[in-house]
Order: structure tokens, then sequence, then C-alpha cells
């Protein structure tokens, strides 16, 4: 996708279509906002702009040069195949960082390694094929210190035709240093009218967008999560063993409930966006059909406090059982599920 589709994001565009037409990129940008507004997609519509073999200062977006810089490649590691787009990710060169013999791992942080091994050796020389090499940091707040301060160097000498983006709904958590290398291009969350259409684009049926878009808060990531979820959700064993743990409400039901649980981070993640977009639903139901307000405004402050767990669960690195057995608890505390369903809800998923 070119930079020219990018939507809803109409002051970044212009400032890095105009930087791209002039030939005057700076070389450390640093794009922020919340998760899943664009910043992404506005790298590589950079990436493309660089790469492309045509004389369009955008990227024309179907030449060989564009295509390349946004197709991955199969193996590990996944990253752009054309040699001169650099992803740069906690985790993504697993099989290659070394310290010494031993594998670097990067559980919680990009490792100094990384910007060693993959970024210093590049910067070294000019771009191979594109116009420009670019290098795109994911969750550069994950940089460690060494790493933060190994790449400030890099970006204090800047060597010509190396341009780095930096990628951060964290912006605050990045080292002061790093921030003021840096050049900020804020994104915003996405007006509705865009995120319907995107939705539309993403082939969500009419009718569920403006729940869709009440709840997502700008995030079209968000947006389409739950839609996901939410087909999936309703009935879902996980819902009703989450439930079931609320209603009980003693730490022995929620452990029991945290174990039974998916042990991996996604896995839960995505149960945990199913049960969200249950909360909401209740919510929205209960106040549609004349149910009681102070329950409608329970679920609805569960839903918010659980949307703020699953973005604390992006950092979190321990096992999800801890953060699951705190939340039921925190959820039971809340009287997330209204007294009259609270007898069926320990009943039914005995
Ligand atoms: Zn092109």
């Amino acid at each position: 996708m070119s930079l020219r589709e990018l939507l809803g994001q109409p002051s970044a565009l212009a400032v890095l279509s105009q930087a791209l037409q002039k030939g005057e990129l700076h070389h450390a940008l640093r794009f922020e906002g919340p998760p899943g507004v664009g910043k992404e997609l506005a790298a590589f519509g950079v990436a493309m702009a660089s790469a492309c073999t045509s004389d369009d200062p955008l990227g024309c977006g179907h030449c060989e040069g564009c295509r390349r810089a946004v197709t991955f490649a199969e193996g590990p590691p996944s990253v752009p195949i054309h040699p001169d787009i650099v992803l740069i990710e906690r985790g993504r060169y697993a099989d290659l960082l070394r310290d010494g013999g031993r594998k670097i791992e990067e559980r919680t942080e990009i490792s100094i390694q990384q910007v060693r091994q993959i970024i210093q050796p590049q910067v070294t020389y000019s771009a191979s094929e594109a116009k420009r090499r670019i290098f795109i940091i994911r969750r550069a707040e994950e940089m460690s210190i060494g790493a933060a301060n190994a790449l400030l160097k890099t970006l204090e000498e800047p060597r010509p035709g190396n341009h780095f983006i930096l990628l951060t709904s964290r912006p605050d958590s990045l080292l002061p240093t790093i921030r003021s290398r840096t050049m900020p291009i804020r994104f915003a969350p996405l007006p509705g009218s865009v995120m319907r259409t995107l939705l539309t684009k993403n082939g969500v049926e009419e009718s569920r967008h403006d729940e869709l878009v009440d709840l997502a808060q700008g995030s079209i990531e968000a947006a389409l999560e739950l839609a996901g979820a939410e087909s999936a959700g309703e009935k879902s064993t996980f819902v009703k063993a989450i439930e079931k743990a609320i209603c009980i409400g003693t730490p022995g039901a929620a452990t029991q409930f945290a174990e039974s649980a998916p042990s991996d981070r996604h896995n839960c993640r995505q149960a945990l966006i199913g049960y969200a977009a249950h909360l909401a639903r209740r919510s929205r139901s209960l106040l549609q059909n004349g149910g009681n307000p102070e329950d409608a405004r329970r679920a609805a402050e569960g839903y918010s406090h659980l949307l703020r767990v699953l973005a604390d669960m992006e950092e979190f690195n321990g096992s999800p059982a801890m953060q699951l057995g705190a939340l039921v608890l925190e959820l039971a505390e809340r009287g997330v599920v209204p007294p009259e369903e609270r007898a069926a809800a320990v009943g039914r998923a005995r």
C-alpha cells in the first residue's frame, strides 16, 4: 500500500509527502500514536517510496521495488525481501543473534546485539539498490538502554542514505536522548468515517460498524480484533469459565480459572478480547432493553478496565496466569455480572 492510500492521518501524510517530494526526508523519524492507527502502514509507505524504481517520489505502489519493500521472506527471520528495507523488532532475529556463542532470546527487550549485528554493519554502506535505506524499528520503546545508546551514536552521526523510523505507542518510554534526536510525526486515533471505510474493506457487515467504532476508540486493529472475537467470543468456554470464576469471586476460584486458561500470551489475549466484547455488549443490551443502568455502568467499566489490562499485557512478560488471577478478582470487585445472571453463570459452567 503506497503512502497515498494512508487514510485518516492528513497531517502525517502531508509532512511525509512533502519531505519525499523535496528529497529531504529526516534521517531519524519517530512515528507516535495509539496502536492500530496506521503508523506501520506509513513506515512501509516510506519504504516503498524509497525502493520504488519509477520516478514517483511517493512510490508507484506496483513496481518490483515497491513490491519487494513490503513482501516478507517466508523463512525466519521473516523480513522484507528488499535488501535496503530493514525491520528491527524484539525477537525478530532470534536465530541469528549471538553473544559469544550464546543465543540471544530477547524476551523482554531489543538487545544491544541487534543494533550491533543487524543495524551497524549495514549503516556503514549506502543503500545497495534503493534511493535510501530504511530501518523500521517496531515498538522502539522495547530497546534496552544499551541498544538505545548504541543506536543513539548512529543517529548522532548520520550516514547519508540511511534513515530510521521508530514506531511507538509509548513515546514516553523512550530514552529522552532518543526522543530529542528523532523528529516526531504524530498519528491520531482514526475518525469514525475512516474506521467505517476500513471495516467495509475488511468485510465487516455494516450493521456492526456503530458498535465497533464506538468500542475501538479510533484503532482499526482493535476494531478488527473485536469483530473477530465477537463472532467467536459469545459462546466460548472461556467466557463461561471466566464469568463463573468472577461470580464465585474467591482467590481459589481465580487461581483455578487462571490455571485452566490458555497459557500462551497470544491465545490468552484473543480470549480476553472476546470477553471484552462480551462485557461491552452486555452493557449496551442492558441500556437498550431497560435493564438496571447501574449494572450497565459496571459492565462498561469492566470493559474499560479489561482494555487497560490488555494494553499492559503487551508489555508484561510474566505468565498470563499471574495477570488473569488478579483480573478475575478485580472484575468480581467491580460486579461486572449482574445479580440475576450470577446463579446461571456459576451453574452452567460446572
Ligand atoms: Zn514503485
